[in-house]
């Protein structure tokens, strides 16, 4: 299902959960670990049991601040609230929140492409437990009964919320790609999505082409995986559009994605903010983590994956785009190093894009991927022959040179070349023939000959220039 973005303008904006990477819990000791038999990582205050009062969790507090100076945020003051509403998997029956003061306000996160979507807040909460619907093949309306896993309640969360200026599927993803990356890299997350780490709720609206109004949005929840979240985004804004263009209006919802039929379904009508009734948490005081905390830990972030992509793109000359893949892979140092030690950088770029994607490929030495790249631009080595030669580098940690000499991959002497050239166009006159009339597909012929007379070992471009200067 597509639309026409000829006349239809797409609006995204994403709220993403993130499980904190903390020990224990958001306000108590209780254990925060991934699984576990249902019901054991739990204590008084994850039960909500009377008496039972929150303390915060400092460590949870710290990774809440990483996150939000790694998207550029300002961390300020903030407060907790009670979230009311009826939640089975919560047994206090609110969830501690921040509402109106959060840590974290306004900063951005830059795409791969170079794009920058607005951050609004990232705030902190805790986690719900878990529901598991019996029967009726695991929804609830047909369910003969729920049991339920109280594990994940009061785990921490960070709720990033996006600004909405993701404009289609493809940069919905890639900026769920780069935020995962950004909490993986300040140890905030393990960003594992099949775990529920990272938890994705997606507005969607559309708009006629030119308008600088927003439509009317649905949010879809139980989006957990990227193929789903573009699937989602592509399936409702096409049935919104549909929708206006039959004469009817786009309701306010809430939409649950089913991977199963490919279809957002109505969950329930959109609740107002009132609706949830917040009011301060009487139980914490105000988080103020003051001035030297928040600088103790802006110096102690790691280069980010944005700053990554640039300093490569300047170092090697290239655009900013190339660069996504290599820093995702990790790659990013090594080509700095490689190009830092007088390598070519665009055949360095080459190599580590095509012929580096075995894992340990990060652990090369730079000074030895450089000796390479200066053979093959130096024509000791064929473009095929580097690539041997980079694999067994992979493999055994060896310097070019001598995996080279072993290989028997020894540079053909330019004279020797010549009279292997000179010799074949002379047994095979009526195929030179052909190539001096420009029949181009014969100078596969000589180069194949060429190639076996040298037992590979010739440069095939050395090779056709020169056939091509004895053409005369
Ligand atoms: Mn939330």
């Amino acid at each position: 299902m597509s639309i026409d973005t000829e006349r239809w303008e797409v609006v995204v904006g994403l709220e993403v959960h993130a499980e904190l990477a903390t020990r224990t819990k958001m306000f108590c000791g209780a254990p925060n670990s991934f699984g576990g038999d249902p019901n054991t990582h739990i204590d008084p205050l994850t039960l909500g049991l009377p008496g039972s009062m929150p303390v915060l969790n400092e460590h949870a507090v710290e990774l809440a601040i990483r996150v939000g100076l790694a998207l550029g945020c300002t961390v300020q003051p903030s407060t907790f609230a009670r979230k009311n509403y009826f939640y089975p998997d919560l047994p206090k029956d609110y969830q501690i929140s921040q509402y109106d003061r959060p840590i974290n306000v306004d900063g951005s996160l830059e795409l791969p492409s170079g794009k920058v979507i607005g951050i609004e807040r990232a705030h902190l909460e805790e986690d719900t437990g878990k529901s598991t619907h019996v029967g009726g093949g695991g929804r609830i309306h047909d369910a003969g009964h729920s049991i339920i896993d109280y594990n994940r309640a009061g785990v921490p969360l960070l709720e990033i919320v996006g600004r909405p200026d993701i404009r289609n599927a493809e940069e919905a993803r890639s900026y769920v790609t780069e935020l995962r990356a950004i909490l993986v890299a300040v140890g905030a997350s393990d960003g594992k999505m099949e775990e529920g780490s990272l938890r994705v709720d997606c507005n969607v609206s559309v708009r006629p082409r030119g308008s600088d109004e927003l439509g009317t949005r649905c949010e879809i929840k139980n989006v957990n995986s990227l193929r789903s979240l573009g699937r989602a985004i592509d399936y409702e804004a096409a049935r919104q559009v549909d929708l206006i263009e039959a004469g009817e209006a786009v309701r306010q919802q809430t939409r649950h994605w089913n991977e199963d039929d490919g279809r957002t379904h109505t969950l329930r009508s959109k609740e107002e903010a009132d609706d949830y009734r917040y009011f301060p948490e009487p139980d914490l005081v105000e988080l103020d983590p003051g001035q030297e905390w928040i600088e103790r830990v802006r110096a102690s972030l790691p280069v980010l994956p944005a700053q990554r992509r640039h300093r490569l793109a300047t170092a090697a000359g290239v655009e900013l785009e190339r660069t996504a893949l290599l820093v995702e892979r990790g790659l990013d140092e090594l080509c700095l190093a490689t190009i830092d030690a007088g390598a070519d950088p665009e055949r360095t770029l080459t190599h580590a894009e095509h012929n580096l994607s075995d894992e340990r490929a990060t652990g090369i030495d730079p000074r030895g991927f450089a000796q390479l790249v200066s053979m093959e631009t130096g024509g000791q080595l064929t473009a095929t022959q580097a690539k041997t030669v980079l694999a067994e580098m992979v493999d055994s940690g060896e310097d070019p040179e001598s995996i080279a000499s072993r290989l028997g991959f020894e540079a053909m002497d330019s004279t020797e070349l010549e009279s292997i050239v000179d010799g074949l166009i002379e047994s095979n006159p009526d195929e030179w023939q052909r190539f001096c009339e420009g029949d181009q597909k014969i100078t596969g012929f000589f180069v194949g000959q060429v190639m076996k007379a040298t037992r590979g070992q010739a440069d095939g471009k050395v090779v056709t220039s020169l056939l091509n200067s004895r053409r005369g």
